[in-house]
Parts: structure tokens; C-alpha cells; sequence
């Protein structure tokens, strides 16, 4: 664990073909933390983008010392950019937000008195009042409510970029894949509970074009599932494989103990039962017990591969500004 907390907030953004708003962004939230009079970091994640992003980070960068830049040699995605960004911070707080100037700096000093004052481990911003498209805003209110029932963390909005965290929390835990739609269920099963909303200002993209398209909700979907699989069976992938493969087993080994019996004592008589292989019941317990050693297999398969160190983030770096200093 990084015990350190040279500054107050540590601000990480993720940014994928973001040129025209980084500087106004980074300007803004320079702005309101010299008002507040709070010490800060900015760590901008360039995600691989194709436009002239990293060479405007590069011009901020050399502006403000206070503001790091992280290149990546491709798009990676959201969650790499905010994993590796998360990795960099240094406060005592951290905050993400979106790059594209849709969530408002002149949020950060509220979600920082939650933070620092009322203790909670992670502060996510709801956009109540959201300025996208319907085709964005219906889907999503589906999305939250499913996360909602599946990890009970009571939420009006998981995927607002906008949130605040101790600094102990991302530095704990491994945003993969897609997962930054689900970073407070992830949160929560690394034993950081105290989780809240507040909401919060959101204006409409004045630059560029969304970055996520309906697939999204698939893909969304599809990571819940397995977030929450993983996050009980990962350590001990067994106990859900051989389970069900036990189970299935001896469903089949009983069926066919039964075949058995009934076939030497003729206990329930009926015509066509001179052969075995006549009975639907002979391949049903066939497949159970298939199907039961095949699952206790995976599961000892899985509960082998769940031993070894797994890296779920490989990913390469081009360029760093202003780090390590
Ligand atoms: N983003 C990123 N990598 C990607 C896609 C998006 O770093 O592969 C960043 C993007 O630049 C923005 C944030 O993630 O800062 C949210 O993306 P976007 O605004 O497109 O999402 P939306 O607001 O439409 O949900
Ligand atoms: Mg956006």
C-alpha cells in the first residue's frame, strides 16, 4: 500500500481524441483549486488518441508543473487510462473526470469535503439532470438499475466519469477491460463500503463526439456477470465448479442406480423396457454425469490457473511528463 499524500487532490482524466478542451479543462480546474487554496496534482491519460491531444497536453505540461502526462502507445480504453492514471496519484484524495469538459471542475471542492471531512471512501457524482440524447439516457436508466439489483450498492448513476475516492482506494484496486462503468462495485468488494452520491453539474459535449456507442449495454451487461462471478469464485473457482459439477454428477449416478434396479426387480412394469438404451431416463444420466465431471474438471482447471499470478493490465507506455518528481 502507497502510504504517501504529498498533496490534497490528485485529478485523473482519461482522454481519447480530446484536443479542444484539454486546455480550457486543465485551466478551469487550476482555477478552482487556487481559489480553495488546495494543493494538487493533474494526471492526463492520453488513451492512444490519433489527434493533436498529446501535443497539447505536452504545451500544458510544460506550463504547469503541477500537471502530468501519461501517453499510451494505442487506445486502450477508459479503464487502462484510469488504472494506470490511478497507479500515479499521490493525494490524499483523487478525483476522475471526463476529459470533454461535460462534468464541471467547480464540483471538486464539495466531492473533496466529502472525502476528506466526512470520511466516506468513495463519493460518486450523479448527472441528475443529464444533457445527452434520449437513446443515451433511457438505456442507462435500465443499465443502473440492474447494477443496482445485482451489487446493492444503492446508486442513481455508476458511470458518471465525475467521482471522488480516498487515495487508498484506487490505489488498491484494478480497473480492467470495461470495468470503469463498475469501479464502486469494485470498491465495495475490496472492503471500501462507505460510498455515497452527490449531485452534480453536467453540460452537453461542446467538442468532439461521444466515444461509446450502444454496445456499450452488451458489454456492460456481460461485465457485471462477471465481475460479481469473479469477485466471489476468483480465489476459489471450485467452490462454484465443483459444486455444480458434484451435483450434476450424482444426479446422474442416482438416476442410474435407479435404471439399475428397476431394470433387475422390474419395479415399475411397463412394455418396452427389455433394453436399457430404450429409456430417456439412461441418456439423461449419461449426460448428468458428463457434464458433472467436465464442470469439476474446469473447476479444478480454474482453481490451478487462479494460483498463479494473473495480469489482467498489460499494456505499453510511450511518454510520461512530470512523473516521479
Ligand atoms: N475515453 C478514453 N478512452 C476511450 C474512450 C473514452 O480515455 O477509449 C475518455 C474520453 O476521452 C472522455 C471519457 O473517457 O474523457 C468519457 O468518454 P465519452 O465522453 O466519450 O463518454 P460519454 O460521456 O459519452 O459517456
Ligand atoms: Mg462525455
Amino acid at each position: 500500500m502507497i502510504q504517501a499524500d504529498p498533496c490534497d487532490i490528485s485529478v485523473v482524466i482519461p482522454l481519447y481524441n480530446e484536443e479542444e478542451s484539454l486546455e480550457e479543462l486543465c485551466q478551469w480546474i487550476v482555477r478552482v483549486m487556487q481559489t480553495e487554496q488546495l494543493s494538487y496534482e493533474i494526471i492526463l491519460v492520453d488513451d492512444g488518441s490519433r489527434d493533436r491531444s498529446w501535443e497539447v497536453v505536452k504545451k500544458i505540461t510544460q506550463e504547469y508543473p503541477t500537471i502530468q502526462g501519461i501517453r499510451f502507445s494505442r487506445n486502450y480504453g477508459k479503464s487502462a487510462a484510469l488504472n494506470i492514471g490511478f497507479k500515479a496519484t499521490k493525494g490524499k484524495v483523487v478525483i476522475t473526470m471526463d476529459a470533454d469538459l461535460q462534468d464541471v471542475p467547480d464540483e471538486i471542492p464539495e466531492l473533496y469535503h466529502l472525502i476528506a471531512n466526512e470520511g466516506y471512501d468513495l463519493v460518486s457524482g450523479w448527472k441528475q439532470n443529464r444533457k445527452d440524447p434520449l437513446m443515451k439516457t433511457i438505456p442507462t436508466k435500465l443499465f443502473n438499475a440492474v447494477t443496482r439489483w445485482f451489487s446493492g450498492i444503492k446508486l442513481h448513476d455508476f458511470n458518471c466519469g465525475l467521482k471522488a475516492y480516498k487515495g487508498v482506494v484506487v490505489r488498491n484496486i484494478e480497473v480492467y477491460g470495461e470495468m470503469h462503468r463498475y469501479i464502486p462495485v469494485i470498491a465495495k468488494w475490496a472492503g471500501f463500503a462507505r460510498i455515497t452520491e452527490k449531485k452534480v453539474k453536467h453540460q452537453a459535449r461542446k467538442y468532439g463526439t461521444t466515444k461509446f456507442g450502444l454496445e456499450r449495454f452488451l458489454n456492460g451487461f456481460l461485465d457485471l456477470l462477471s465481475i460479481t462471478f469473479v469477485s466471489r469464485f476468483r480465489k476459489k473457482p471450485m467452490h462454484f465448479f465443483g459444486t455444480m459439477g458434484l451435483l450434476s454428477f450424482l444426479i446422474g449416478l442416482l438416476m442410474v442406480g435407479w435404471l439399475i434396479i428397476d431394470q433387475l426387480f422390474n419395479i415399475m412394469p411397463s412394455e418396452n423396457k427389455s433394453l436399457v438404451t430404450q429409456r430417456p431416463a439412461f441418456y439423461l444420466s449419461l449426460v448428468a454425469i458428463i457434464v458433472g465431471v467436465q464442470l469439476f474438471l474446469a473447476g479444478f482447471l480454474a482453481e490451478l490457473l487462479a494460483t498463479q499470478s494473473h495480469k489482467s493490465n498489460d499494456y505499453v507506455i510511450a511518454e510520461t511528463i512530470n512523473q516521479g518528481s
